[in-house]
C-alpha cells in the first residue's frame, strides 16, 4: 500500500501545528516547530491569509496527516461516516480512532501510530488470537488486542509502554494490561474520545462542495 515516506516534522511545520507524528517522543524540546516557526519552502510561498477554501483544505490536510493517511484512504472514510446515522464529522473520528494502528498506538504498544503500523504489518499483533497485518483494520467492541508471544519482550515495544505510563494516557475506551500485552475495546470511540484540537466541520463542507 502507498504511504507517505517524506519527513514527518515537515507536515507539522506546514500545518503550522504539533501533529505528533512521531507520538510520545513529540513531546521533547527537539520538536521541530519549537526551533523552526515558519513552514517549510522559500519565504515567498510562507504562510498567507487563507480564504474559506484553503482553511477548510488545511483542516482536512491536518486531520488526514495526524492518522497518516493518504487521500483516498481518507476520503473512503469519510464517505463510509457521510451514509452512517448520527453526524458525519463525529462518525469520522470514531472511524478513524477505530483503526488498529490507532488502537496500538492509543493502548500505548507503540510510541507512534508509524511504529504501530510497523508491528501490524511485521505480523506482532493479533486481534481475538487471530494474526492481523492490515493497519486499517477496524476494531468493534469487546475485540480483544494482543502482542504476539515473540515479540512481548522487543526493546521498542519496551520503550513505548514506558514511555505510555509516563505520561498516561490512555482512553477511557480501551483498556490494557501491559504485564500481559493485551488490550481491550470496552467501547466505541466517540468524537469526545479525541482530545486533538481537529474541526471536523471544515473537512465535511470541503467534500461537500
Ligand atoms: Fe511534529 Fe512531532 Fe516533529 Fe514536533 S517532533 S514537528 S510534533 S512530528
Amino acid at each position: 500500500m502507498a504511504k507517505y515516506t517524506g519527513p514527518s516534522c515537515k507536515l507539522c511545520r506546514r500545518e503550522g501545528v504539533p501533529l505528533m507524528l512521531k507520538g510520545r517522543r513529540c513531546l521533547t524540546e527537539k520538536c521541530a516547530l519549537k526551533r523552526k516557526k515558519f513552514p517549510p519552502g522559500p519565504p515567498r510561498k510562507r504562510r498567507s491569509k487563507l480564504s474559506d477554501y484553503g482553511i477548510q483544505l488545511r483542516e482536512k490536510q491536518k486531520i488526514k496527516r495526524s492518522y497518516m493517511l493518504l487521500e483516498k484512504q481518507f476520503k473512503s472514510i469519510f464517505v463510509e461516516a457521510s451514509m452512517m446515522k448520527g453526524v458525519t464529522g463525529d462518525n469520522m473520528m470514531s472511524l478513524l480512532e477505530r483503526r488498529l494502528d490507532n488502537v496500538l498506538y492509543r493502548m500505548g504498544f507503540a510510541s507512534s501510530r508509524v511504529q504501530a503500523r510497523q508491528f501490524i504489518q511485521h505480523r506482532h499483533v493479533t486481534v481475538n488470537n487471530q494474526i492481523v497485518d492490515i493497519p486499517s483494520f477496524r476494531v468493534k467492541e469487546n475485540y480483544e488486542v494482543q502482542i504476539r508471544d515473540d515479540f512481548k519482550e522487543n526493546t521498542m515495544l519496551e520503550d513505548a509502554i514506558k514511555l505510555s505510563k509516563a505520561v498516561s494516557s490512555v482512553p477511557e475506551w480501551v483498556e490494557v494490561d501491559y504485564d500481559g500485552r493485551t488490550g481491550k475495546i470496552v467501547r466505541l470511540p466517540a468524537r469526545q474520545d479525541v482530545l486533538a484540537a481537529f474541526n471536523e466541520q471544515l473537512v465535511v463542507e470541503l467534500y461537500s462542495k
